[in-house]
């Protein structure tokens, strides 16, 4: 474990996120994770320092505090700098794609399974869930998955914007990253406790949202059924305005209302299941299930009625679903 930043480092970090307004276009020689992480090397480091403060249990508390309210912004930012070269670049080459493609589009941990990851630019948070995002907890805010979601937001929206030959080009280049994930899916299967089993699955987007990128997300999800005749699900945790342009035939929808935003419940999709997000343990009956708010080193208890989240108490140690034996949230409502 490396030592840890004394009070004096801290505060640098914090005056770093509170000035940093992102940068000017930087020039990549390609649009491949290992050169962005190269040249941004040095703001991707202070953002993960910046998001390890806002959770850190050692910190003097106003330090902690001042953090939080910087992250989501520096976040932000950090990730548009990252994306204006790579669109430049996609702009500029036809080899756009199949670089923007190397690596793996897909993610895969034991705790959420196999996953995508889009940047946060692609969220519409609540004034709850910009500091309290998990993106910001360890390793999701390290530099390589910050950078893969900001490919895979690019990819997206070149998608999304693009006529009919690069949509082609796009379904084609993804096509064996899905056939990988979804034999990751089923390998997952395998692993599954005793006496406990489940359908196949791949969450959308445990970072950032699939429904800001609606035609590029359904046709993933489809090709997801097609390659695997149906026996693998899409899952999708979303927030967003646009979540009812999800088809709800490929979608399981679990649409997050949170204490800022529960009486909107009219913008919630017809096939959505509601949950709720119980920021400082309190949770709510709007929603069918409560997630505690949980960090690595932090976790509320409940505060309030409603059915809470196995996986979110604070007594429980493995926390993941299948250890649960739990898929409530990966069921069709
Ligand atoms: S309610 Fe069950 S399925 Fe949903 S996240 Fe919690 S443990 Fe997993």
């Amino acid at each position: 474990m490396g030592r840890l930043n004394t009070p004096d480092e801290q505060e640098a970090t914090l005056l770093w996120g509170r000035s940093y307004r992102g940068t000017a276009e930087a020039f990549v020689d390609s649009p491949r994770p290992k050169e962005l992480e190269r040249v941004f090397n040095d703001d991707l480091k202070k953002y993960f320092a910046l998001a390890c403060l806002s959770r850190s249990k050692s910190a003097s508390q106003v330090l902690v505090e001042a953090s939080s309210r910087v992250v989501f912004k520096v976040r932000v930012l950090l990730e548009k700098s990252i994306e204006k070269p790579v669109v430049t670049f996609s702009l500029r080459s036809d080899d756009f794609l199949f670089q923007a493609f190397s690596g793996w589009f897909y993610g895969s941990s034991k705790k959420q399974g196999v996953s995508v990851r889009f940047p946060l630019t692609s969220c519409v948070p609540t004034p709850m869930c910009a500091s309290g995002c998990y993106a910001h907890d360890a390793l999701d805010a390290a530099p390589l998955p910050l950078i893969r979601g900001v490919l895979n937001g690019v990819i997206a929206r070149v998608y999304e914007e693009g006529g009919n030959n690069r949509r082609k080009r796009i379904e084609r280049l993804l096509q064996p990253h899905t056939r990988r994930a979804a034999i990751a899916a089923h390998r997952e299967i395998q692993g599954l406790p005793p006496g406990w089993t489940r359908k196949p699955r791949i969450r959308f987007a445990h970072v950032g949202e699939a429904a800001a990128y609606p035609n590029f997300s359904n046709m993933i999800a489809m090709q997801v059924k097609i390659l695997t005749r149906g026996e693998v699900d899409c899952v999708v945790y979303t927030r967003h305005p646009m979540a009812d342009k999800l088809d709800p035939n490929l979608w399981v929808v679990n649409y997050t209302l949170d204490k800022t935003t529960e009486r909107a419940t009219a913008r919630v999709p017809n096939n959505a299941r509601i949950v709720y997000s119980a920021w400082g343990g309190e949770t709510s009956q709007c929603g069918a299930v409560n997630f505690l708010e949980h960090h690595r080193w932090v976790h509320m208890k409940p505060a309030g009625k409603g059915s809470v989240c196995p996986a979110t108490l604070p007594e429980t140690t493995d926390r993941r679903c299948d250890a649960l034996r739990c898929d409530f949230c990966f069921n069709k409502v």
